[in-house]
């Protein structure tokens, strides 16, 4: 196994049996070793640096009806809100005194949140704080709204196609949703500048080795400058309750692929790593991670922008809790860095 991981990392790339061969065979002496490769990668282009992003959680109301997601329409059960101008830009004065240099404004495809109302946030924080990074994560729009928010000052979108197979994409997804739209998007938002995002859940329902297999070529060649990754965690009032979530292992594994593959991408150690397992944010980054994303958001609202169960929102999860964050850090041989942290072809 150890061979194909060394070619990985050399090569940059794998041949799809190979790949099969390191997802089905991987032991937790071969986790280890990916994991260290992947480190030493990371270590190589970033320092021991980790880049924080203040996560502001905008709306929880949604039009879609994703079967995984706690914030989906079809859901009565939970009590939806939507932040105003002021209290995003609350956020974002609060982040930028904590030190943060990225806000990524994150939300469900809330009709009410209109283009025109997006843009004007988006134009105010980019007046406010013309050194910072502006992040959406907004899902699906025309090319001429994702052009109209890149004019008015965004930088980055963040849109994971959750996954390549049509197939698995229609066991994830409604039928009025389509994974072709999806990426469709992803290839506006690369071709209008965006620094783009993209990425998976591991282990969501259905997903089979190939699925991966396929899902890592497609950002092979999508070549995205962020990529997330996180377990598939079930929501307790959705279609997927029952189902189990994915595994540390498994997310660890795929980290350390993408890093392998994209040694200057932005990759974090992502919340629901964090929920999964109490070290886990920890354990991504010594995977290949080098970002984290504390929660911004206003207190009270937090518990309501539920994607899954238990999301963690508080701690070293929250942007109050930087020192913490810092600490635990500190404790494998990490820092936050405060600088914006673009991605470069060459950090
Ligand atoms: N509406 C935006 C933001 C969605 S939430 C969009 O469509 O992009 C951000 C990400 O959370 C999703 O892309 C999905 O990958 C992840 N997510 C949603 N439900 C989840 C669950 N139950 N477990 C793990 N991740 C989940």
């Amino acid at each position: 196994m150890k061979q194909w991981i060394d070619k990985l990392r050399q090569e940059r790339t794998l041949r799809p049996e190979e790949l099969r061969q390191l997802l089905t065979g991987c032991d937790a002496e071969t986790l280890r070793y990916i994991n260290k490769q992947a480190q030493e990668v990371a270590l190589r282009h970033f320092g021991n640096k980790i880049y924080i992003r203040g996560l502001i959680e905008v709306s929880n109301c949604c039009r879609n009806n994703c079967y995984y997601c706690g914030i989906r329409k079809g859901n009565p059960n939970i009590e939806r809100y939507r932040l105003s101008q002021e209290s995003i830009l609350d956020c974002c004065r609060q982040g930028y005194e904590s030190g943060f240099r990225t806000f990524v404004l994150q939300g469900g495809e809330d009709t009410a949140l209109t283009d025109e109302r997006i843009e004007m946030t988006v134009a105010r924080i980019r007046q406010d704080y013309p050194d910072c990074a502006i992040t959406l994560s907004l899902g699906e729009k025309s090319r001429e709204v994702y052009e109209r928010f890149f004019r008015a000052g965004a930088n980055r979108y963040l849109l994971r196609h959750e996954t390549y197979n049509e197939s698995h994409y229609r066991q994830l997804h409604p039928a009025e949703m389509s994974g072709k739209q999806r990426l469709q998007c992803l290839a506006d938002l690369k071709d209008i500048g965006y620094q783009t995002g993209t990425g998976i859940m591991v282990g969501s329902p259905g997903q089979t080795v190939e699925h991966i297999i396929e899902d890592i070529r497609f950002i092979e060649k999508l070549r995205p400058e962020m990529i997330g990754i996180g377990p598939f965690l079930p929501h307790h009032d959705t279609p997927f309750a029952q189902y189990p979530s994915g595994t540390v292992e498994r997310t660890l594994l795929l980290l350390s692929i993408f890093r392998l593959m994209h040694p200057s991408a932005l990759i974090p150690a992502t919340t629901a790593l964090a929920t999964l397992a109490p070290d886990g944010r920890e354990r991504g980054i010594l995977a290949g991670a080098n970002v984290v994303m504390p929660n911004l958001s206003p207190r009270e609202e937090r518990k309501k922008y539920e994607l899954y169960n238990d999301k963690a929102s508080l701690g070293a999860e929250s942007a109050e809790g930087l020192d913490a964050l810092q600490k635990q850090l500190n404790a494998i041989g990490y820092e936050i860095s405060t600088e914006r942290g673009d991605f470069k072809c060459n950090p």
